[in-house]
């Protein structure tokens, strides 16, 4: 297991080199990636995921930076030299061997003696729920337990610097993702392994990670656990990326203790002494903090209402802009009129897409 640091990695396809910061694939990162700790790369399709994974596992040599592993320099090192585990979108597994012969192949690769082997490969098959399959052939397995076996083989080595999944969950029906997912977590929890996991999806990467690197347009925007990137999202696009449905931005500009915004005075949960009167900002809030009130409140408009279920959430009209709040409990709305409340203590300030910390 060891501490990887991306010392201002980065890099172009094509061997170009940057001349402005838009050529990056992925745009010079600095940053380490603790022992024994899971984190998740997080971002929409083409935000330079499996680039940055690529640079790691060494399928890509990065045209900007250095990556070290403990101290050592592994920049240019060929893959099979990184001691790296890695689990693909899709099984890598070899049909004609056993389950358990499966998960032995990467110990018995390093020419672990036999006890060791069946000890380890019994311990990650019951973290997998394949210990009544072992005997099997992989051949004829659903693609489910397919994929599991490649979990298997990935996490079966304990002396490996780290494991990168690249979206391992694709190929999982859905109803068996739910429990692969906190699984996942408990297998972390229990192996002590360095995990990086890439994913599109800002639930695998929630449960998973104890901290999640948010990737947009090759730049990291945000590198924070969980609660950090809900409750105090740093950009813009973290606030709308994570998040179901995504935090809501109000255009306004500072006045005083607060911003306007239509027209409406909306006082904020702290003072910004730097921003100047008149500046033009963006109010951020979730709709988790953003409530329908039978009191007094912003005038809004109701579009439209969607029952969840659990919760209801309204979709609704400020002035020209629109926002999604909470309807409380017993509450009844319907389109139209409506009173708005919004929770000062929960309210963010970007300007220029970043968020501006109050006092
Ligand atoms: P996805 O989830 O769709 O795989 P990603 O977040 O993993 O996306 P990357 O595949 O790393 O993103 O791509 C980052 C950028 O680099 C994209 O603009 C992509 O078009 C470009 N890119 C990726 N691979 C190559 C390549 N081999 N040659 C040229 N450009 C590439």
């Amino acid at each position: 297991m060891a501490q990887i640091t991306l010392d201002g990695i980065g890099h172009t396809y094509g061997g170009r080199a940057a001349k402005t910061d838009a050529d990056y694939a992925l745009k010079p990162l600095h940053h380490i990636w603790e022992a024994g700790k899971a984190y998740a790369l997080l971002g929409p399709s083409g935000c330079g995921k499996t680039t940055l994974l690529n640079i790691i596992s060494g399928l890509v040599i990065p045209s900007a930076g250095r990556l070290l592993f403990d101290g050592r320099d592994v920049t240019r090192l060929p893959t099979e030299q990184r001691n790296i585990a890695q689990v693909f979108q899709f099984p890598v597994i070899y049909d004609t061997m056993t389950v358990a012969e499966n998960l032995a192949f990467p110990l018995r690769n390093r020419r672990m003696p036999r006890p060791q082997i069946e000890a380890r490969v019994s311990e990650i098959a019951a973290m997998l729920d394949l210990t009544k399959d072992l005997g099997r052939r992989a051949q004829g397995l659903t693609a489910d337990a397919k994929q599991k076996i490649s979990l298997g083989r990935g996490l079966v080595r304990s002396d490996v610097s780290a494991v990168l999944f690249d979206e391992p969950l694709t190929v999982i029906d859905p109803a068996l993702k739910w429990e692969l997912r906190s699984k996942l977590k408990a297998v972390h929890r229990a192996l002590d392994l360095l995990m990086i996991y890439v994913t599109h999806d800002q639930v695998e990467a929630l449960t998973f990670a104890d901290r999640v690197v948010v990737l947009n347009d090759g730049r990291a925007v945000q590198i924070g656990t969980p609660a950090e990137l809900f409750e105090k999202p740093e950009h813009t696009f973290v606030g709308y990326f994570i998040g179901s449905p995504g935090m809501n931005f109000l255009e306004g500009t500072i006045e005083g203790a607060g911003i306007l915004v239509e027209g409406h005075a909306i006082t904020l949960g702290a003072a910004y002494p730097g921003l100047a009167a008149g500046t033009r900002v963006k109010l951020g809030i979730r709709p988790d903090y953003a409530t329908l009130t039978e009191a007094d409140g912003l005038p809004v408009r109701v579009r439209r209402v969607d029952d969840l279920g659990r919760k209801r959430l309204a979709h609704l009209s400020l002035g020209g802009q629109p926002l999604v709040a909470t309807v409380p409990n017993g509450m009844a709305v319907g389109d139209g009129e409506a009173r708005l409340r919004l929770d000062p203590a929960r309210m963010h300030v970007y300007f220029e897409e970043l968020r501006v910390e109050g006092k």
